[in-house]
């Protein structure tokens, strides 16, 4: 099927309208209307090659739902016209003990998860295009449900920056009455606090800007700590019983090891890069486990979305056409967080000249 979507052709191109070939349902597979799809910082990161394992053309998108337009063969959890959403994973081996285990996200089959756009880890020339598209087509393992109580557009970021904060929470099993504390009150932070909450934690924010210290109480942390006063770390010292950094950068994580209690553990999500050398002295004498953590497997990603409904916990969005892409990559690139999450309405695309008459530059088919 044609599929109409927003991509860049090379490093040093801009987000433009291409147009491509979808695949349609084979056996077990869904396809789907993107109706929203949310613009994650990863998206910026990869549409530059900031990683350094782009492959052009690169279609980002990976907070998405959609309508179910057909299934499959043997399809038996989704319906024509139901609400549906995928993450940032399309595809894994589904037999290898990471995927058993629920935690496709670390399969260890021949490419492991394959991820909704850039998705080939061993590149042979095909490639997957995400959610900055009208279409898609993915296996029914992989979608999940947008519950009914939950509003649609709020989902796209719940299975991207809700997720990666949730899954170290169940994995390390944050309990009633603990305190968790949180790091960077961005896209992940912000929800982070939210989510927190609602599994009866205490929760701390850490920020390094004073002047949104109401606007962090106002989205429910019990405490907020400003990271740059010492008398206020000072205060917070041994703390901590679960701490989940989702700063994005290279930082000093030394100040943050003296806020864990004994025993605690501080999981890091955000910076994938590096950090400044730091003494594991006080992990070694207060018993601090430093861990990290990346998204979430499937199962969990349900679960998140169910509890974010049953709780009313909602990620603050902004909605935006898709033609204020470039602006938002821009925005996005040149502040450090951002206080919401840009989500794209599909039908600003849908009703557009690139759409309606095939103004659209033409590039090869996907792998999904
Ligand atoms: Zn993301
Ligand atoms: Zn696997």
């Amino acid at each position: 099927m044609q599929a109409f979507g927003y991509g860049s052709l090379g490093e040093d191109k801009k987000l433009e309208p291409v147009m491509f070939d979808r695949k349609t349902p084979d056996k077990g597979e869904v396809a789907f209307d993107v109706v929203y799809c949310g613009v994650c910082h990863s998206d910026l990161h990869q549409v530059r090659n900031d990683w350094g394992n782009t492959i052009y053309p690169c279609v980002p998108g990976h907070e998405i739902v959609g309508k179910v337009t057909s299934i499959g063969e043997g399809v038996s959890k989704f319906k024509v016209g139901e609400l549906v959403g995928v993450g940032c994973m399309i595809d894994s081996c589904q037999e290898c003990s990471a995927c058993n285990d629920n935690l496709e996200q670390y399969c260890q089959g021949p490419k492991s998860c394959t991820l909704t756009y850039n998705g080939t880890k061993n590149p042979d020339g095909s490639n997957t295009y995400g959610g900055y598209s009208t279409a898609m087509c993915v296996r029914e393992e992989f979608i999940l449900r947008v519950p009914e109580k939950l509003d649609p557009k709020f989902a796209g970021p719940i299975m991207c920056a809700g997720i990666t904060v949730y899954s170290p929470m169940r994995h390390f099993n944050l309990q009633k009455g603990q305190t968790l504390g949180v790091v960077g009150i961005g896209g992940l932070g912000h929800m982070a606090i939210g989510i927190g909450k609602a599994l009866g934690a205490k929760v701390v924010a850490f920020t390094r800007h004073d002047d949104k210290v109401a606007q962090i109480r106002d989205l429910g942390a019990d405490e907020v700590v400003v990271s740059s006063d010492d008398e206020q770390m000072q205060a917070a010292m041994q703390s901590i019983d679960l701490m989940v950094n989702t700063i994005p950068v290279a930082h000093d994580i030394a100040p943050y090891l003296t806020l864990m209690k004994p025993n605690g553990t501080l999981v890091v999500v955000g910076n994938m890069i590096e950090f400044k050398a730091f003494s594991p002295g006080p992990l070694v004498f207060n018993g601090i486990n430093l861990a990290g953590s990346l998204i979430g497997g499937i199962q969990q990603t349900q679960e998140i979305l169910d509890l974010c409904a049953e709780h009313d916990i909602k990620p603050s969005v902004k909605m935006i056409g898709i033609d204020e892409l470039n602006d938002v990559f821009e925005e996005l690139s040149n502040a450090s967080q951002s206080d919401f999450r840009h989500v794209i309405d599909m039908q600003s695309f849908v009703k557009s000249d690139a759409v309606t008459n095939e103004q659209a530059k033409a590039i090869e088919a996907p792998i999904a």
